[in-house]
């Protein structure tokens, strides 16, 4: 795969026991030095005119004069220091690339991934929250709209609800938001009943799964249920919001999707690209566990390098069942 990445993105200090911290770019570029066919790629700041298409320009305002005066405790867990700023605008612009690179026809060995963080799927239109500050896989959707893309597909499978891409395209048909996520976990929200507004009414899906839901859960949720809407929807771009913090290891879920999981939700979502005649790019979210979030991304770049992952044994679990039920009620889904 080829990795936006940039070295300003590490400057982005939150402190000795933050667990979104530097070290999680530090895991991943070290255990990618092990695969061969990994290219990195430095891409530009975002242009601040194109994130302020996706948040309020007072709260960019804001957010670049907290970086400016030194940073602090946004909110308990947000926190910013000077240079936040610029990993900020650093990491959108990596996911920018993402969407761009990809709709350039990169492909294949060469599908984008962007490795930027501060990570972006909380930020809301207005405010930041959970660690996110620019919304960036919300910016790249929006710049691949900009460029000759029609329709854009986000699929979140980082394990808490991506409230901030839900709130920022709630309402816009042009955005299809789709999250697979841990009831009970910030930020709380994403009730399968959240489907979008007005006209982007059926534009929005969650699967929101009891604590423990494992890889069959999750790859059950993707046949049944996001495949088959994101194929009707049929976008010209579907971009992965990809934390890997529902890994059965990671220290902040109860979820229990597998190392080789992560690569059966890759093949899957490849497979839903080629259907639908979109582009594929991945932008990373969360996941903090080291060696977990380093081996499950590497997993991802080898189904990319032509690794065939192995597909679970397990059946899918009585409350999965009961969610895709509800979301199938919802007309979501193939039942
Ligand atoms: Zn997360």
């Amino acid at each position: 795969m080829n990795f936006g990445y940039r070295e300003v993105c590490l400057d982005h200090d939150t402190g000795p026991r933050h667990p979104e911290s530097p070290d999680r770019l530090r895991a991943i570029r070290r255990a990618l030095k092990e695969h061969h066919g990994v290219e990195y790629v430095a891409a530009s700041d975002v242009d601040v005119d194109l994130v302020t298409e996706v948040h309020g320009a007072d709260y960019i305002d804001e957010f670049r004069a907290f970086c400016e005066e030194g940073g602090g405790n946004w909110d308990a867990d947000t926190v910013a220091v000077e240079a936040t700023w610029d990993a900020a605008l650093a990491a959108a612009g990596l996911a920018v690339w993402a969407a761009e690179s990809a709709l350039a026809g990169d492909d294949g060995r060469d599908t984008p991934f962007a490795l930027g963080r501060p990570p972006g799927h909380h930020a809301v239109g207005d405010d930041a929250m959970g660690f996110c500050f620019i919304n960036n896989v919300a910016v790249a959707a929006q710049a691949a709209l900009e460029a000759d893309a029609e329709r854009v597909a986000v699929f979140d499978w980082d394990v808490h609800h991506g409230n901030g891409t839900q709130d920022i395209f709630y309402d816009r048909s042009d955005v299809f938001y789709a999250s697979i996520h841990e009831d009970g976990l910030y930020p709380g929200t994403g009730d399968v009943d959240e489907t979008g507004t007005g006209d982007a009414e059926g534009t929005n899906l969650n699967v929101k799964y009891k604590p423990g839901a494992d890889t069959a859960d999750y790859l059950a949720a993707i046949d049944e249920c996001l495949a088959p809407a994101i194929r009707d929807y049929d976008p010209d771009l579907l971009l992965i919001s990809a934390g890997f913090d529902a890994h059965e290891h990671d220290p902040i879920s109860r979820m229990r999707v597998s190392t080789e999981g992560y690569g059966a939700m890759t093949d899957r979502v490849r497979t839903l690209a080629d259907a639908c005649g979109a582009d594929l790019g991945f932008v990373l979210e969360g996941g903090y566990g080291l060696d977990t979030l380093a081996d499950s991304l590497t997993t991802v770049h080898e189904v990319f390098d032509g690794y065939q992952p192995m597909e679970p044994d397990d059946e899918v679990s009585d409350d999965a069942r009961d969610v895709l039920d509800r979301l199938a009620d919802q007309g979501f889904g193939s039942k």
